[in-house]
């Protein structure tokens, strides 16, 4: 089955300028639609900060964290940071990046460092994921992108020993390759930089030095794989830099200090470090390295399908409970639920039952389809089978059937038969669809028919768990 992602493209909010007749128009810069309280933001925040800690390589020496510590600190104190417990950290990593995580904690790449030119043009970076925390654009990302799932989870009733990451990462949000709580948009970008900008003037660095790291970087990312890591995270507003300048033309005129601490002796120690054994990404946790854009294309697993055996990617038949608000069904303990960006859909699967190209060979897809009439099973059925068809041509329906489910709900049962991403076999699948008061559930079950025997206890268990809520 080739997946093709979805974009939801739905901007919930716009931004007005402010309302002053004659004095030039500085946008209104403040945090969008969210469904998380500010006290989840951090909590998350801390969770994975502690993630990130196992995985990358902070740093201990001192005189490098204070110099950062120093420059993060003072531009927290800014009003406009909004008061989160910042932290600021730095990690051994050559690529020029710096993130933050919701509530506060961020990392500065050592990378980034060493390509800066001054204390302003770092100043102008952490200004920047500063602002990110500030505009809350991780969670707000995360609530615009999970409305089936969110409600049920951040309501408490779901929040198992995990905490909130927990919970997340069993929904497929995490702080995976294209995690939702890293990678914003190039609005929530624009934003940040500009709301930087008002924070670097604050903490008299002049922001000038924003731009010009900005401009460097742009100039360097066609040479170097250093910058573009930067890029895939923060994706690059148009006419970035001329917007930061415009931005620095509304701040009232001020002194600003000049670099305080050597950042040359600073750069010279990051230098004389001894190189790190790169860490291995843990495949299959649903939490890579927690930069945007590299390598995994399925909310953060890494795909592990190997074409000629797909033993690895079986469902065992331990059940684990998936739950939101419009339906719950059980699904096999060691798979793992990987959410697209539009969560009206999830993927069910281990790692090795998907392939980079984004096809999965072994697992389960499952979603709602709103009807677009009165609901109505069999013509939502056949809309959806359709849908089904265009995402993938290879697809070839076969016999289906009417049946109930144990909780009662009718349902349609049909064969379905494809290509499969593993060798020598045709692929085998199911299509369920399950009455639903939005339109209809459905659960589309996918094994090599080579492997189908070993695969439908599983399924049939999986089809008998799902329960729509009444
Ligand atoms: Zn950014």
């Amino acid at each position: 089955m080739r997946l093709f992602r979805s974009i939801p493209l739905i901007t919930l909010f716009a931004f007005a300028a402010l309302a002053q007749k004659d004095a030039p128009k500085a946008k209104n810069i403040k945090p969008g639609f969210n469904l998380f309280s500010k006290d989840q933001d951090v909590q998350m925040g801390r969770e994975y900060a502690s993630q990130v800690e196992q995985q990358m390589a902070v740093i201990k020496d001192e005189q490098i964290n204070a110099f950062v510590r120093n420059i993060g600190e003072r531009l927290a104190k800014s009003s406009l940071a909004d008061k989160y417990p910042y932290t600021f950290k730095v990690v051994q990593e050559k690529s020029i990046n710096a993130f933050a995580l919701p509530g506060g904690p961020t990392f500065t790449h050592t990378g980034l460092i060493t390509a800066a030119d001054t204390e302003a043009q770092i100043a102008g970076v952490l200004a920047h994921e500063i602002s990110h925390v500030a505009l809350r654009h991780g969670t707000n990302q995360a609530s615009k992108a999970n409305l089936m799932q969110l409600p049920a989870v951040l309501g408490g009733a779901m929040l198992g020993n995990g905490g909130i990451t927990g919970t997340l990462a069993q929904l497929g949000i995490g702080l995976g390759a294209n995690s939702l709580i890293m990678k914003f948009s190039r609005n929530a970008e624009s934003d940040a930089d500009l709301l930087g900008v008002r924070i670097m003037s604050e903490a008299g660095y002049n922001p000038i030095g924003m731009a010009q790291f900005f401009e460097k970087l742009q100039a360097e990312s066609g040479k170097s794989s250093r910058v573009q890591e930067f890029f895939a995270s923060h994706p690059n507003p148009d006419n970035r830099v001329k917007k930061v300048q415009a931005e620095i033309l509304l701040l009232p005129a001020r002194q600003y200090q000049n670099d305080t601490a050597d950042i040359t002796r600073v750069k010279a120690l990051i230098q004389g470090m001894p190189e790190l054994p790169k860490p291995k990404p843990q495949p299959g946790q649903g939490q890579g390295q927690p930069q945007g854009g590299q390598g995994g294309q399925q909310g953060g697993v890494q795909p592990g399908g190997n074409p000629s055996n797909p033993s690895a990617a079986r469902p065992s038949r331990g059940l684990r409970e998936f739950q939101s608000r419009a339906v719950s069904f059980g699904y096999p303990d060691n798979w793992q639920v990987m959410g697209d960006q539009n969560a009206q859909e999830v993927m069910i699967a281990s790692p090795s039952g998907i392939f980079a190209n984004g096809a999965i060979g072994y697992g389960v897809i499952a979603g709602l389809h709103q009807s677009r009439n009165r609901p109505n099973l069999q013509n939502d059925t056949a809309e959806l089978l359709r849908a089904f068809q265009q995402r993938d041509q290879g697809l070839r329906p076969g016999a289906s059937k009417a049946f109930r489910l144990p909780s009662g709900s009718n349902a349609i049962a049909t064969r379905l038969q494809g290509q499969s991403p593993f060798q020598n076999t045709n692929e085998a699948a199911v299509l369920v669809s399950v009455e639903h008061p939005a339109g209809l559930f459905y659960m589309l079950l996918i094994a090599p028919e080579s492997d189908l025997g070993n695969a439908q206890p599983a399924f049939d268990q999986m089809i008998d768990s799902i329960r729509i809520p009444r």
